[in-house]
């Protein structure tokens, strides 16, 4: 604008001067003087003197307005950028101001007072440095400063008052306006009312570092917390400090019977409790004495949950590693009140691990890891109980570790074989049907069932590997059908381990492999042991009532080992018992065991079960359980589990079948 107006003077005094001197011009025209003998080139006229001047007046008020259209367009134009501009500020969202050299605002945008409750006026009449907080104003001036130096200064946060008292968080950038000379004549301001999205980042980061459920800690900061305790540990020998993994017993039994949401409401009591147990733990050490016989600071932990039904202790500045122990009794015994949760009274108990620092110690993770596995051993041993780790449980932990592995790769490269044990009709003799068994076979040995089943259940690995048992041996059986028709048809029996049997849809995905397989539902035969069976019975009952929908058949394996009276298999519809190996192996030199296996079989019959006797290995034992009743036998006498061509042989003798003509008319089928 202000070089409009310059323009605009010059232009004034332009016309001024040039008026003056055509004036003068033609005046003197008219003085006698000017009336010289000339030459002949200059000899003009008066009149044509005249003519010229007029002309030249004349071009120059042509040039005179075409230059006042121009300062007038030129001010229309900045007239509609000034209305743009105040319509962008006063619309903006952003707090827009400008600052003189003197630190006054000569202008505030309206979205001050929407959000700082200023108005316009106030904010005038104040230092621009009033409403920021003291401690942010020097960094505020300096930013300031260096705007007026570079032109534009650095984004910039800090906090300003709102009129209710409360303090926001700004945004803010400058950038200096300069005059036509170049000189800063002040600050152009955009604030931005960052305050929510602040918020959202702090909980964002409390939610990184926090359990969201119990707000304790969650592992990445008791990780952080531990690796600090450890680079203590390195610089001052005489720091000692304990890690403790605690884990509630049986926590998911009192999470599926209560529910989620009962649950995590128990989850964040138990919290509470283990935290006050630590409090009085720092009270039940002290008087702790220094060696110079002084009382010692209270131990100092930090309580975190890592996740699910675990959580873990760094219990600081050890004096006697019986501190750490004496803080898992406390904990303990602080969970042994029972909870109250629903009207109902629960009982907890927790199994804690303990590991120590020790010069070794250089890895957090590995110390959690230690005192996890310290926690395992005590969970093994019995619940409620407390374990500190040692090596030797490292090498156990690392053994079960590799196991796992090799568990993983074996099923990608298909190690695992279905084998086959014959069960035998003691009333003919006759082979009724296989159990289908798993083996391992790995490149340099086969590996037992009872070395990687439990381990293979326990980390779901076992869901891959029975479903493609199932598959093969269905599969198979309806390939021997096909091969050794009898009435009834050869049928097929199936464990099902605990991971399996704690699926919702375990009816489903067993249905899916008889449609695929196309065997006889009735010919397949599913175990489960007695100990699973029993463990939940409603939920039992409803889980094998759906398999027996399917019209599969169902046993109660390993019978006798659960301490279950078979009044309480009625509820299941279970057709079949077998009787476990271990009262078969003692029932001829023992007569209390063999009044056991009768009475099992009077009951069962009574009940409307089949009975097998499982590991029959000598051929009394066949006597004495035909004379019991009992119809069908499985052992290492007809025997051993077998591959598949071995047990194709078996079957075919059995059948009193010519192999390869049987497997002839397979083919042509
Ligand atoms: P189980 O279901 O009770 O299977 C019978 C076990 O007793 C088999 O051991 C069999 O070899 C063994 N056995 C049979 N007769 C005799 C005998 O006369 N003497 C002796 N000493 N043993 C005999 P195996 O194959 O080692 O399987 C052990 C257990 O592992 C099975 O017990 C079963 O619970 C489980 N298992 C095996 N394969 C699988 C599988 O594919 N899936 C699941 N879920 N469990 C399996
Ligand atoms: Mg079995
Ligand atoms: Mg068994």
């Amino acid at each position: 604008m202000r070089q409009v107006e310059g323009r605009e003077w010059w232009l004034w005094a332009f016309a001024v001067i040039i008026t003056l001197v055509l004036t003068f011009g033609i005046l003197s025209l008219t003085f006698p003087r000017f009336h010289l003998p000339t030459d002949g080139l200059y000899d003009l006229s008066l009149q044509e003197w005249v003519r010229a001047l007029a002309a030249l007046v004349l071009l120059f008020d042509i040039y005179t307005v075409y230059q006042h259209l121009q300062l007038q367009r030129i001010r229309r134009q900045l007239a509609e950028r000034d209305q743009i501009f105040q319509l962008i500020t006063e619309n903006a969202a952003d707090m827009i101001a400008v600052v003189d050299n003197g630190g006054r605002r000569v202008y505030t945008s309206p979205a001050y007072e929407k959000l700082l409750g200023y108005t316009a006026q106030e904010l005038a009449e104040t230092s621009s440095l009033e409403q920021i907080h003291p401690d942010d104003r020097s960094r505020v001036l300096k930013a300031a400063e260096s705007a007026k130096l570079t032109g534009t200064g650095e984004r910039l946060e800090y906090r300003f008052r709102h009129k209710d008292g409360s303090w926001r968080e700004i945004e803010s950038s400058a950038s200096a306006i300069r005059g036509t000379d170049g000189q800063i004549e002040g600050l152009v301001i955009v604030n931005r009312d960052i305050t929510d999205r602040k918020l959202a980042e702090e909980k964002l980061a409390h939610h990184a570092f926090y359990d969201g459920l119990t707000n304790l800690p969650n592992r990445t900061l008791f990780l952080d917390r531990l690796q600090r305790a450890i680079a203590v540990s390195r610089r001052h020998k005489e720091f000692k400090f304990a890690v403790l993994f605690i884990d509630i017993d049986d926590f998911r039994v009192i999470n599926d019977s209560l529910g989620h949401t009962s649950g995590d409401a128990l989850l964040v009591r138990i919290a509470e409790r283990i935290a006050s147990g630590l409090r009085d733990a720092d009270s039940l050490s002290r008087p702790r004495k220094d060696s110079k016989g002084k009382e010692g600071p209270p131990l100092d932990s930090t309580l975190a949950r890592p996740g699910g039904d675990e959580f873990v202790v760094l219990v600081e500045e050890l004096h006697d590693p019986s501190d750490a122990a004496r803080v898992a009794d406390r904990i303990q015994r602080r969970l042994a009140t029972p909870f109250e949760v629903r009207n109902q009274e629960i009982v907890l108990t927790a199994s804690i691990g303990i590991a120590f620092s020790s010069p070794e110690s250089n890895n957090a993770s590995d110390m959690i890891r230690d005192a996890e596995i310290a926690m395992y051993r005590a969970k093994h041993a019995g619940k409620g109980g407390c374990e500190v780790f040692d090596d030797g449980m490292q090498s156990v932990a690392v053994k079960r570790l590799r196991l796992e592995s090799d568990l993983r790769k074996a099923l990608e490269l298909d190690e695992f074989q279905v084998y086959y044990q014959p069960i035998i009709s003691l009333r003919d003799g006759h082979i009724v049907s296989f159990e289908a068994l798993s083996r391992w076979r790995r490149p340099d040995r086969v590996v037992m069932p009872a070395d990687f089943i439990e381990v293979a259940d326990q980390i779901g690995l076992i869901l891959n590997i029975n479903s493609k048992l199932y598959e093969e041996a269905c599969r198979q059986t309806g390939v021997w059908q096909g091969m050794f028709p009898s009435n009834p048809p050869l049928s097929i029996s199936m464990n099902i381990a605990p991971k399996q049997f704690a699926q919702p849809d375990l009816a489903e995905q067993v249905g899916r492999i008889l449609a695929k397989t196309g065997i006889e539902p009735s010919c397949v035969d599913l175990e489960i042991t007695e100990t699973i069976a029993m463990a939940d019975a409603e939920r039992s009952a409803k889980i094998l009532s759906e398999l027996k929908a399917l019209g599969v058949r169902l046993s109660i394996d390993d019978f006798g080992t659960g301490f279950s009276s078979l009044s309480r298999l009625q509820g299941f519809p279970v057709d079949t018992l077998k009787i476990d190996r271990a009262f078969i192996s003692k029932m001829e030199n023992d007569p209390e065991t063999a009044a056991i296996v009768k009475a099992i079989i009077t009951l069962a019959h009574n009940l409307g079960l089949s009975v097998v006797a499982e590991g029959i290995d000598r051929p009394q034992q066949v006597e004495l359980l035909t004379q019991m009743g009992c119809e069908l036998a499985q052992g290492f006498l007809f025997s051993k589990p077998v591959d598949v061509a071995t047990a194709e042989k078996i079957l075919a003798s059995d059948r009193d079948v010519d192999l390869p003509k049987a497997k002839a008319a397979a083919n042509n089928d």
